[in-house]
């Protein structure tokens, strides 16, 4: 537990009282934000603060701890990251060699960069240093850039703990700490990575933590490291955004590869961006795909930071059309232009299909999110509709019969499963047509016959 952060004081808009509700403001220079990140969030074309802005900064600002309930793409970035520099501009401090003032700490390499590439702009013409150490890239460069000290470290939780290790980086002056997509790193293993880190950290800090679920393990946390904390939230825990078109198909496992193929086809072009559980089977995926002619990518853990950012690139520019990922490594990634979202294995954790189908219809784009379920995967399916609190539509193949097997105790293990990624047979006969008509019946859910092992998520400190 950490003391409460002495208190700020903020330049505030004439005529708003410091910490009254400011549900009905609508501009950015009546959250008590400096006159340059006003300025700097106007010329970065944001007009109005998104609903999670309205409620964080005005807290934020005053110094509060803030647990945020927000998913990627309803402007959480900024939400924490203007009142961090405004923070860190009163502050006037300049870091000392190897240390760091504010830290964030986010669960995917990719996140990371794309958390700093927000920050930019609004620390341009300040002297605000901004950094980021994520892995995948020279230790030695990242411990060369930190010996001079920087302002605000943007670090993916393995890479960070190398550098302490190697003595590069000293958090003894880090009074800011964010911890981004926080439900994602617990999955992750990232309680453990917490552990040795936060101890180093200086106090009194003011923490903020952002996570788009809230499970059990998510309020623990909060009670361990937020003090008194104000809760903001913009989506109810789990409920998918409204505007995306969610369906599903019956699909025989052995069969997805190819329904999936037609789907695509169907839809040409468009912005498509498919989940596969595991790395090899995403890869494998991919080239099937690039072998039937569509301008697919992958990215996951196995691929290189070159790799990765070339696809990410791809597609955000829209060379590469079909992008197959695992859950970890498109966390965070935003892309509106993302109009399908195909769940090729469901995820074992219910919470992560929130996250995936919460990558299309952003920035108030519509989206559709379609997922293929061999009856091996009923019982994760019926996971997430509890998650949900909604029932998915059918609108097509072969429901399966019987009793659903059950997950394990908290859902993370999943059911026993073919091997996820495409080439276990399903047990049963027949998938989608094309073109089948919608059934509006839920899943009736049978045991498999010949189930394999059930596998556990792998349990990882660094980002994937
Ligand atoms: P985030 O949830 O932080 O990943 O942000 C999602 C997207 O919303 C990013 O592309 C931001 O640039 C954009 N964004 C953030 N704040 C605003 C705003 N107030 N108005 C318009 N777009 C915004």
């Amino acid at each position: 537990m950490v003391a409460p952060p002495p208190p700020l004081t903020r330049p505030r808009a004439p005529g708003v009282p410091r910490g009254r509700r400011k549900d009905h403001m609508t501009d950015f220079s009546t959250l008590g934000l400096d006159g340059r990140l006003v300025d700097a969030v106007k010329a970065a074309g944001y007009t109005k603060p998104t609903p999670i802005q309205t409620q964080a900064i005005p807290l934020a600002t005053q110094g509060r701890d803030v647990l945020g309930l927000a998913q990627t793409g309803t402007g959480k970035t900024a939400a924490f990251g203007l009142p961090l520099v405004q923070a860190l501009l009163e502050a006037n401090k300049r870091p000392q060699p190897k240390s760091v003032r504010a830290l964030v700490l986010a669960p995917t390499r990719e996140l990371a960069n794309q958390i700093a590439d927000t920050m930019k702009p609004y620390v341009a013409g300040t002297p605000i240093r901004v950094g980021v150490v994520v892995g995948g890239q020279s230790l030695n460069r990242q411990a060369n850039m930190l010996s001079r000290g920087l302002d605000l470290l943007v670090a993916t939780p393995g890479r960070l703990i190398d550098l302490m290790d190697r003595g590069a980086v000293d958090l003894g002056q880090t009074r800011f700490l964010v911890l981004d997509e926080a439900d994602q790193m617990l999955d992750m293993g990232f309680i453990h990575a917490l552990r040795r880190i936060a101890p180093k950290l200086g106090t009194p800090r003011q923490t903020m933590l952002f996570s788009a679920t809230m499970p059990k393990e998510m309020e623990s946390l909060a009670a361990t490291y937020l003090t008194n904390p104000a809760r903001v939230q913009v989506n109810p825990p789990g409920i998918a955004a409204d505007k995306v078109e969610q369906e599903m198909w019956w699909v025989p496992q052995a069969d997805k590869a190819d329904r999936l193929k037609e789907l695509l086809a169907e839809n040409l072009g468009a912005r498509s961006l498919v989940f596969a559980r595991t790395k090899h089977g995403a890869e494998r995926l991919m080239k099937g795909l690039v072998k039937a002619g569509f301008d697919a990518a992958s990215i996951h853990g196995n691929k290189s930071q070159g790799q990765r950012d070339r696809a990410l690139k791809g597609f955000r520019e829209g060379t590469v059309t079909v992008l197959v990922a695992t859950d970890v490594a498109a966390r965070g990634i935003d892309v509106p232009e993302v109009a399908f979202v195909y769940n090729f294995d469901l995820p074992n954790v219910p919470e992560n299909y929130v996250h995936r189908i919460g990558r299309t219809a952003r920035a108030g784009r519509d989206g559709r999110a379609i997922s293929l379920v061999a009856h091996e995967e009923a019982g994760l399916l019926r996971d997430i509709q509890k998650v949900m609190g909604t029932q998915v539509p059918v609108m097509g193949g072969e429901a399966p019969r019987g009793p659903i097997p059950k997950t394990t105790p908290n859902g993370r293990a999943g059911s026993k499963q073919g091997k996820p990624g495409g080439r276990s047979r399903g047990p049963q006969k027949g998938g989608a047509p094309k073109g089948a008509k919608p059934k509006a019946d839920a899943p009736k859910g049978q045991p498999p016959k010949k189930p394999s092992r059930a596998k556990r998520p792998r349990v990882r400190q660094k980002a994937a």
